[in-house]
């Protein structure tokens, strides 16, 4: 089981959890034609993306979602909330490719997909668990605080892309409003670099080998910044980079620096 972001910070956001056999889409909050750039870095075709699944409605997590669905026919994954609350922003989905899930579990390819709830001011946000015979991997990100229910659904995988969304100080110092800091700090709004240190901790414990952080803000974060509290807070607990866990910092670039996109 392989997870690789594509691109990952407040202002858009794609992973791809993949095996051999299946190719799964989290999210495309980056353009379609960024997503393609992307894609082709790691050498995967639009053509294999047996679906693409959806966290929730913001413009951050789905700007390129009905592009790639109706370009290349991918079927696209969503709770029933997520789906009423994106239909206006993704445009015409065909009704061949519209899943909306409610079970806890279900299958795509031979990768088993478990959607978890996660603490956010959307509709009905969801993380996802990937598990196949090769592993498992988790994308959790889009959490103002971390609760039982996320901790329970992240424990044991493999790798885990965490949010480290800010610094909290930099939050506080910086020229948001107090309204939308507050909503940031609130318990359904972003996880700051400390509370990521903590859950790093905490699945590590439980067997976590690669952890690579993202979500990060442009204003309020820095990834050495991010990945200093969050290894600091690992040592603190007798976990060291390289012997016990594989820490990284997903790529955030603006879509400006991706090279390819240039032209198109
Ligand atoms: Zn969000
Ligand atoms: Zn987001």
């Amino acid at each position: 089981m392989n997870l690789c972001s594509l691109r990952s910070s407040s202002r858009g956001n794609s992973a791809v959890a993949f095996t051999d056999k299946t190719k799964i889409l989290v999210d495309c909050g980056i353009s379609g034609k960024t997503a393609l750039c992307c894609l082709a870095d790691i050498n995967i075709s639009p053509e294999e993306i047996d679906a693409i699944v959806v966290t929730h409605e913001h413009i951050d997590h789905i700007r390129g979602v009905g592009v790639l669905c109706r370009k290349f026919n991918i079927p696209v994954y969503a709770s029933e909330g997520t789906w009423y609350a994106m239909e206006r922003e993704i445009g015409v989905i065909p009704r061949e490719c519209i899943r909306v899930f409610s079970d806890v579990y279900f299958d795509i390819g031979d990768i088993e997909v478990r959607p978890f709830d996660i603490p956010h001011d959307a509709a009905e946000p969801c993380g996802y668990a990937f598990f196949s015979q090769s592993g498992s991997a988790a994308v959790a990100t889009d959490m103002g605080c971390i609760d039982d229910g996320v901790i329970n659904a992240l424990r044991g995988c493999d790798t885990v892309l965490l949010e480290a969304n800010h610094d909290i100080n930099m939050l506080a110092m910086g020229n948001y409003p107090q309204s939308l800091k507050n909503r940031i700090r609130g318990r359904k709004g972003h996880l700051a670099n400390d509370d990521a240190g903590k859950v790093a901790a905490e699945l590590v414990k439980h067997g976590t080998k690669n952890i690579l952080l993202g979500h990060l803000s442009m204003e309020n974060n820095y990834p050495p910044l991010a990945y200093n509290t969050v290894k600091n807070a690992l040592e603190s607990e007798n976990i060291y980079m390289g012997r016990d866990v594989i820490l990284d910092v997903a790529r955030r670039d603006e879509i400006s620096q991706c090279r390819d996109c240039l032209t198109v």
